[in-house]
């Protein structure tokens, strides 16, 4: 089988843990660019160029799209789907995960247990968005913000009401959160491939530091799920339709909350934290579908 792997860049802990799993099961693995794919369409059916070269002997694709390029990216995974070529994640889930706002609504109508979150076009009214949560300490969040940066913990009503005057006057968009205070800087990181959860880490925030990012500073240690931690990714991950999928969560009062649920989760805090050959679980993933799926008249036409 031949399986690529949509990353820009080879020399990534996780593109190059993916192409040695590949390898590994005796696969043959390859570093696609997206951004240097061309998506050609005509009544003769969609297409896919890259380096001259047509694509239509890939298999299967594991999409590692960055966060910037998420439009171009998922444009390119879409028209691997549209040929019928298996993409290891879809890219509607993509797209979801990508829109904060978008996955906090999906979220909400699974009854996925999460901070109450409010977002509103009136941001001149705070007092009345902040009663919405209850009241400060809250956090707020730039939808755009990825890797903790955009993320401003409140401490009061005030300064609530001077961060949403200061982003407004920016005309960012942003989101008002209920603080978990009882978090204390801790969240947890479920990896989730095929509705299982294989490996979990909790990520403590540096001294000080409301937010656990390791991009801020955290440190990342292994960690057993509660069953409720467990069922809750689970239920996340089900709800944006991602297959594999890196759920996290803070724990709270009344139990685990998600805030995010990512699509393109990176390998390395996660493998290194866990041990798990995360990395094979997705080819072994990959493995299952394609036999499933595959019947040789299935076969992309040239
Ligand atoms: P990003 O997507 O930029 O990482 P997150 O929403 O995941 O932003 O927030 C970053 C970190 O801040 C989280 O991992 C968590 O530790 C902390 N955090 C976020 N929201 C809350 C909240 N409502 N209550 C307490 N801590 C929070």
């Amino acid at each position: 089988m031949k399986i690529a792997v949509l990353s820009r860049n080879k020399n990534l802990y996780s593109t190059r843990r993916l192409l040695e799993a590949i390898e590994q099961k005796g696969h043959t693995g390859v570093v696609i660019d997206h951004l240097k794919c061309d998506i050609i369409m005509d009544e003769k059916g969609p297409n896919i160029f890259f380096n001259g070269s047509t694509l239509d002997d890939v298999d299967a694709v594991i999409p590692r799209i960055g966060a910037s390029v998420t439009f171009y990216g998922t444009a390119v995974v879409r028209q691997f789907e549209m040929k019928k070529i298996f993409s290891a994640v879809d890219s509607l889930a993509i797209t979801r995960s990508r829109d904060k706002l978008r996955s906090l609504q999906i979220l909400s109508r699974a009854g996925v247990g999460m901070p109450k979150t409010a977002f509103t076009n009136n941001s001149k009214e705070e007092n009345k968005v902040i009663k919405h949560i209850g009241k400060a300490p809250v956090v707020i969040k730039l939808l755009e913000g990825t890797q903790g940066l955009g993320v401003v913990l409140a401490e009061t009503d005030k300064a609530a009401k001077s961060v949403v005057e200061a982003f407004d006057s920016l005309k960012t968009r942003i989101i008002m959160q209920e603080f978990i205070e009882e978090a204390g800087g801790a969240d947890i990181r479920a990896f989730i491939v095929d509705g299982e959860v294989v490996g979990a880490m909790k990520r403590q925030g540096k001294e000080g530091e409301f937010r656990s990012n390791l991009h801020r500073g955290g440190s990342a240690n292994v960690v057993k799920l509660t069953r409720a931690q467990k069922s809750s990714a689970l239920k996340a991950a089900k709800a944006m339709g991602l297959a594999i999928a890196g759920v996290d969560m803070i724990e709270s009062k009344r139990g685990p909350l998600v805030l995010e649920v990512n699509s393109s989760p990176g390998l390395e805090g996660i493998e290194t934290a866990t041990g798990v050959d995360i990395a094979g679980k997705i080819v072994e993933y990959i493995e299952r579908n394609i036999s499933k799926k595959r019947k040789p008249k299935d076969k992309v036409k040239a």
